[in-house]
């Protein structure tokens, strides 16, 4: 039997989180490891891009961290509509975007894409944060002259991001 796993059992029916519990709130033994994206949980957050040694592999708790979890059922607390300017730059917002949600999950990997489809010139993006939406909204809006703005849904507080893009060409220079 591995040092790991004798540890890990040793550490079997003890309270490692006291903090009181929160409703519908998974809990989470420290440390654990998403199955399905590799975050590591440790001290109360998830991180992401952090080098699993074979100790922390045999003792972690192998779950599905809770951005992988909304990931699967879909769930989704922000939406972006990006309405591109033409169709030549379809490849270049969908790689803009992808940077985002990459930078994002390096210190935050519950903030993810759900989904990203294109509907003729619009791109709709879903994510399970809504910090997350924000700053593709921001980087986007930046990065092709685009206007964004911002509403919350009455119903469940969703926050969408509609962001339109102006065509290079009727661009006013401001230089
Ligand atoms: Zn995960």
């Amino acid at each position: 039997m591995s040092k790991g796993l004798i540890r890990s059992l040793d550490r079997r029916g003890t309270r490692s989180d006291m903090s009181p519990p929160v409703a519908r709130k998974q809990t989470f033994r420290d440390p654990s490891v998403c199955d399905r994206c590799a975050a590591v949980y440790s001290a109360k957050v998830w991180r992401r891009g952090r080098r699993l040694d074979h100790v922390m592999m045999d003792k972690a708790a192998w779950v599905i961290c809770p951005g992988c979890a909304q990931a699967a059922s879909g769930e989704y607390h922000g939406r972006v509509l990006i309405e591109a300017p033409d169709d030549t730059k379809r490849d270049a917002i969908a790689a803009r975007i992808a940077n985002v949600e990459r930078r994002a999950q390096t210190t935050q990997p519950e903030r993810k894409i759900v989904s990203s489809e294109w509907n003729k010139k619009t791109l709709d993006v879903l994510t399970t944060s809504q910090k997350l939406a924000h700053r593709i909204a921001r980087e986007v809006e930046k990065a092709f002259h685009g206007n964004a703005r911002f509403s919350w849904s009455d119903d469940d507080g969703t926050l969408l991001a509609r962001v339109t893009c102006a065509r290079p060409a009727t661009r006013k220079r401001v230089r």
